[in-house]
């Protein structure tokens, strides 16, 4: 299964105000959020579709795993953050010692992640986020 921005706009439940817009984090804290939510991320999945000539899907590889640098990737493989991931999985008592990418199970944790339902969720996905941002 591919995750791209169609799937994720299909899987939100609602486009009404999202509840950690309203949790009263740092401003920053939610625009990485929101970011990652509708692909405005500088992870190459989006950045290769605007290089001239466009880069193939195929080629948007992450620089340390070589793997397409997407949302998945990003979010629940990457070893650039595996030790942040670490850190946020064991707090929010996620197992992922069976996860495999483009899996079932990697899919519905990644939109759990992408839709924090408290504050503490909320902060804690944020630790991963904001070390990538610029
Ligand atoms: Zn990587």
């Amino acid at each position: 299964m591919k995750i791209n921005f169609t799937f994720f706009s299909n899987s939100y439940s609602n486009f009404n105000l999202q509840n950690y817009l309203s949790f009263g984090i740092k401003k920053s804290t939610t625009r990485e959020l929101t970011k990652i939510r509708i692909s405005a991320h500088d992870l190459l999945i989006e950045r290769g579709r605007y290089f001239r000539p466009k880069l193939p899907r195929a080629q948007r590889l992450c620089s340390t795993c070589n793997e397409v640098e997407d949302e998945e990737h990003f979010v629940l493989f990457c070893t650039k953050y595996s030790s942040l991931r670490s850190v946020l999985f064991q707090k929010l008592g996620v197992d992922d010692h069976d996860l495999s990418p483009q899996s079932n199970k990697a899919f519905e944790l990644l939109i759990k992640l992408l839709n924090p339902t408290d504050i503490e969720e909320t902060r804690l996905f944020a630790i991963l986020l904001l070390p990538h941002s610029c």
